[in-house]
């Protein structure tokens, strides 16, 4: 090899440790808060699941990145169990689409940001986002907010966007929804397809939110796991 070649090489194998070195130093300190209490990553390598945390752009209700470097999602192992099941399902009836998870494990300090950003009057803020003093099931590890997307990863047209407060959001009345032209056929159909998925996966829907996914109850959850903080 001559010399120049083997320069250029060092000098190129430097620069990479640096950078894996620098990647790996970013992500420590979310990949400890969470592995610390049993989270485990979701793969995203896979064609059924693709991650893109909402609150880690301002593309968001609060128009703020409060996840900063976080770019992973992390999950409850059992929850995540689930998750995978549900991208399986996906995959049998809907080769073409993917889950797009939106949120999934979310501390409580950034639930608290959140619940004191949201410009809803005090008695309905809790319909909406979890009060941080009880914790969401996000703040446990054990929910999870998502849609379904095309094969390009453009997400299909639910009816709304993520963190719509509006009732048109709501799952319990798209009948209605879709009679007063609030909703068409097709979004509720979407929808359908995702509540189907992961509700066969053992997800249980919330009545508010179309997105919104529990791994396990409300009790279950809190007899079960510790919030991260
Ligand atoms: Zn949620």
């Amino acid at each position: 090899m001559k010399k120049n070649c083997r320069r250029s090489l060092i000098i190129c194998s430097a620069f990479i440790f640096l950078i894996s070195c620098s990647t790996s130093k970013e992500k420590t300190s979310w990949y400890k808060v969470y592995t610390d209490q049993g989270l485990m990553v979701v793969n995203s390598d896979s064609a059924s699941i693709k991650v893109n945390l909402r609150y880690s752009t301002t593309d968001n209700f609060i128009s703020k990145d409060v996840y900063g470097d976080l770019e992973e999602a992390y999950l409850q192992p059992e929850a995540l169990s689930k998750l995978y099941k549900a991208a399986e399902y996906l995959n049998e009836l809907h080769p073409e689409l993917q889950l797009l998870i939106w949120d999934a494990a979310r501390p409580r300090r950034i639930q608290q940001v959140l619940w004191d950003q949201v410009e809803i009057p005090l008695p309905e803020r809790a319909q909406y986002v979890a009060n941080p003093e009880t914790g969401s099931i996000h703040n446990y590890g054990a929910a999870v907010d998502l849609t379904l997307a095309d094969s390009l990863g453009n997400p299909l047209d639910m009816g709304t966007d993520y963190d719509d407060f509006n009732e048109v959001a709501h799952i319990d009345k798209e009948q209605e929804l879709i009679e007063n032209k609030l909703l068409t056929e097709l979004q509720v159909k979407n929808r359908i397809i995702l509540r189907s998925v992961m509700t066969k996966a053992g997800f249980i829907p919330v009545r508010t939110e179309w997105w919104h996914f529990d791994a396990f109850s409300r009790t279950e959850t809190k007899s079960r796991f510790k919030i991260v903080e």
